[in-house]
């Protein structure tokens, strides 16, 4: 097969114009595609469903859109949605025995506009049990594993998309990120996440885990492709009252303007204590690039990171513990067999669906919103959340854009925390704040360390979409570390 043939390395824009041209047809690639899910995703476990016959027709319709001139830039590229967007008459599970019979009757939003973009759906991915996690070791259809080290966790919770994008598995997946779900997982795996501004893209039809903070958004390989569907995603919609009305740039648009003059702020709080130091280094080395870039470093403080965790595993599991009571055995989802009353079947129904983490989320958020100690952690913790904004808010009053890294390490191996939730939540030290305070943020693959992928986060201010893309995109533009495939998944099947 001449290089000209191989599909996976090729950028959105290039599959594009290979459709337009005639050179594949959707239906061609989307079957590329579903060779590569059937002989790789044994190992990875980064699908939960695989809708092959919908996918197929999907590719059918793109293939007569282009033919007769009604396409998009999009049309007949095909994506994977992770298992916490609701899918018209595909099971939606959100990784959860709960939801494991659950066959959604309506599409979200994110999902009923990349349909309308003509993309054909491959499938859906594994994920943390409705979210929570950073490691896709709380899905109840099994861990999913990190293409460069199948020892090691791809991150989470929305691993399955990561994984599969890293393994070139689809093209572009979606995730959602309430205190770091994309950005992590990008890291961990090597490819490029956004996490767009709280209300930037539509919430409707997404399980919902922790309603102020979640956020959906894409994973890609490049800061370019991001752009696209980024692009295809934002938005107001009347469905959901926290979306916000206002314009939608054209993301691709800005994505070669000039870096230099470009302030970057170095948070002193996130190259402390707890940071591997080759991580480090790899940051190191990406803002030196910068520099040459034109771009200038400026030193700033979030004083108040240190409580963003606190905070968070205080609000997200409050926030949770409501969002989860709908799951009672009575409309829809897991019921237990032959309940004795009506109480026998909601708890046993809860009992035995939830899994540990899910049940400690609920746990923990009920007793901070009870009677006695709603002041002392929930109002607490909202306090807390502000100050954490007045921190990002002061900064940005200085710089056009925050670096540091994304984890404080690269991706551990399975097993390694799951005995530990503390360390497990120390993890998303650096990811967290963030989401506390609505901003958009990005992960890029920027080096390696230990032979496995290390990532660079850009934080923007609100709805600075464009700009963390423009920042992203010139690094890619003189830097090749967005290119890298693992070794088993870099060349074509058959
Ligand atoms: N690791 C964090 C949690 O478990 C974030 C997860 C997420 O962003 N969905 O809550």
């Amino acid at each position: 097969m001449s290089m000209d043939n191989i599909m996976i390395n090729k950028s959105l824009a290039e599959l594009s114009l290979g459709l337009q041209t005639g050179k594949f047809s959707s239906v061609e690639l989307t079957q590329h595609y579903l060779d590569r899910i059937n002989k790789f995703d044994g190992e990875l476990n980064s699908f939960i469903t695989v809708t092959d016959e919908q996918a197929l027709t999907m590719a059918k319709t793109a293939d007569e859109q282009i033919a007769s001139g009604s396409a998009t830039a999009l049309t007949g590229i095909p994506m994977a949605h992770k298992d916490i967007f609701c899918t018209d008459g595909v099971r939606t599970s959100a990784g959860s025995k709960v939801l494991d019979n659950f066959i959604s009757p309506y599409n979200a939003t994110v999902v009923e506009k990349l349909k309308t973009a003509g993309m054909p759906m491959l499938g859906k991915t594994n994920m943390d049990e409705f979210a929570m996690g950073s490691s896709n070791e709380n899905s109840f259809y099994g861990p999913c594993k990190n293409p460069w080290d199948l020892e090691r966790v791809p991150g989470g919770s929305s691993g399955g998309s990561a994984a599969a994008v890293a393994a070139k598995l689809c093209p572009v997946a979606t995730g959602t990120d309430t205190g770091g779900s994309i950005r992590q997982p990008a890291s961990l795996t090597g490819i490029t996440g956004i996490k767009p501004t709280y209300g930037r893209v539509s919430r409707y039809g997404i399980i919902a885990y922790a309603s102020s903070l979640d956020q959906a958004g894409i994973f890609a390989s490049s800061a370019a492709d991001s752009a696209l569907l980024t692009q295809a995603m934002a938005g107001f919609d009347p469905k959901d009252s926290t979306s916000v009305d206002i314009p939608v740039p054209d993301y691709s648009a800005t994505l070669n303007d000039s870096l230099a003059g470009l302030k970057i702020g170095l948070p002193k709080e996130y190259f402390g204590e707890g940071l591997n130091s080759d991580v480090a280094k790899a940051v190191e080395t990406a803002i030196e690039e910068y520099k040459k870039l034109g771009a200038e470093i400026v030193e700033i403080s979030l004083p108040n990171t240190h409580l963003a965790i606190p905070a968070y595993y205080v609000i997200a599991p409050a926030e949770a513990s409501s969002n989860l009571s709908r799951f009672d055995g009575v409309r829809y989802g897991y019921r237990c067999e032959d309940p004795k009353d009506l109480t026998d079947m909601y708890m046993r129904s809860r009992g035995e669906a939830f899994g540990r983490e899910v049940k400690r989320r609920i746990m923990t958020g009920t007793y901070a919103l009870s009677a006695g100690f709603y002041d002392a952690y929930y109002l607490k913790a909202q306090k807390i959340r502000r100050l954490v904004s007045e921190d990002f808010k002061n900064a940005f009053e200085k710089i056009d854009v925050i670096m540091g890294p994304v984890a404080p390490d690269t991706a551990f191996k399975l097993g390694e925390k799951t005995s530990d939730p503390i360390s497990m939540y120390l993890g998303d030290i650096y990811t967290i704040a963030l989401n506390l305070a609505g901003l958009p943020g990005m992960s890029i693959p920027a080096g390696m360390a230990n032979n496995m992928p290390v990532g660079l986060q850009i934080i923007g201010n609100s709805f600075e979409e464009a700009k963390i893309l423009n920042v992203a995109h010139q690094y890619q533009e003189v830097t090749d570390w967005h290119t890298k495939v693992p070794e088993q998944y870099s060349t074509e099947v058959k």
